[in-house]
């Protein structure tokens, strides 16, 4: 077992810390909201007052922030990579640019730190649950030691390459899971414009070769899975900022490669227009509203 610093308990941190304490390890824990401090020191983690003396001492160091800038303030503006132990090793959890990611990583090794990027996919339901996937990039031999945490909060962990190479890979499904997403809506909206069932059109769907994750686990159509966001107000779940955030990742990726995203474009732009109708924060299976005009 570990000690563990985990900085960042939001809708993701929060349970993956929680997992962790279940396998036993020792955590000390630092969010800029104390209210989500106290949720893991009530489970019995230590509350730290700050990043640095969260990492004091630590063997593995997780972080799990909202963007790039985040990261890049905590590790180099703040300067946290100094108070790590040389011997510990970073897991970096969150969604950033790989540009980003490559940076934090570069000033690490700079320090004879061992760092992967580990982005997950799974959403707040795997993180709960302890079976995200972890899409990683770094050294093969950080991954070995990262590998005994990440299966206490993932099932599924692959080695995309180098530095960065996790946050690539995970920018490429997210944009695919954008497009799918308004995809799947548009065909919905389509077929109960014209008389359908939207549950008869989705178990069609789901048996057809249209067949998705959306229609097989994350129907956007209100009702239709009682489970789905789309059946409780879109509440909770993946943000509709954290989509835009993503797919704003991936123009940013497609520019520095010369790639064309015609689509990752297209449904960047049409979670924009529902972030900015209002619905930045509900799930992001609320871009079905679009099409309804039900926002
Ligand atoms: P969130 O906004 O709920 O949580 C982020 C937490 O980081 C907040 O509690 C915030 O107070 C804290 N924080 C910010 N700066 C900090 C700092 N300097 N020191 C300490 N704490 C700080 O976000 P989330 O939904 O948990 O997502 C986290 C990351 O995971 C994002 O990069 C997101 O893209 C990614 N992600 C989210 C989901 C999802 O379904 N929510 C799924 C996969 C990946």
């Amino acid at each position: 077992m570990s000690s563990i610093a985990f900085i960042g308990l939001g809708n993701m941190g929060a349970p993956m810390a929680h997992n962790l304490i279940k396998a036993g390890h020792s955590l000390t824990v630092f969010d800029l909201v104390p209210a989500a401090v106290q949720g893991l020191s009530d489970a019995g983690a230590r509350a730290a007052g700050s990043a640095a003396e969260a990492v004091r001492g630590a063997e593995v160091v997780i972080s799990m922030l909202p963007a790039s800038k985040h990261v890049e303030a905590l590790y180099l503006d703040n300067d946290l990579l100094s108070s790590i132990d040389p011997s510990a090793l970073v897991i970096e959890c969150s969604t950033i640019a790989p540009d980003s990611a490559r940076k934090v990583a570069a000033a690490a090794q700079a320090r004879g730190l061992a760092m992967i990027d580990a982005p997950v996919s799974g959403g707040t339901g795997g993180a709960a649950a302890g079976t995200l996937t972890f899409i990683v990039g770094g050294e093969p031999d950080a991954l070995q030691r990262a590998m005994p945490v990440l299966q206490n909060m993932g099932k599924n962990i692959f080695h995309a390459g180098t530095a960065g190479a996790g946050q690539v890979a995970k920018i490429c499904n997210n944009m695919l899971l954008g497009i799918l997403m308004a995809g799947t809506s548009e065909a919905l909206a389509l077929g109960v414009a014209n008389g359908l069932d939207p549950k008869v059109l989705s178990d069609i769907i789901a048996k057809s070769s249209g067949r998705n994750w959306a229609t097989e686990l994350y129907n956007p159509w209100p009702g239709v899975m009682e489970h789905a966001p789309a059946s409780k107000g879109y509440a909770g779940g993946f943000g509709v900022d954290l989509m835009l955030k993503d797919l704003g990742l991936a123009a940013e990726s497609a520019l520095s490669s010369r790639s064309s995203i015609p689509l990752g474009e297209l449904a960047r732009n049409l979670y924009s227009l529902h972030s900015t109708g209002g619905s930045g924060k509900l799930d992001f299976s609320s871009i079905v509203n679009l099409y309804t005009h039900n926002t």
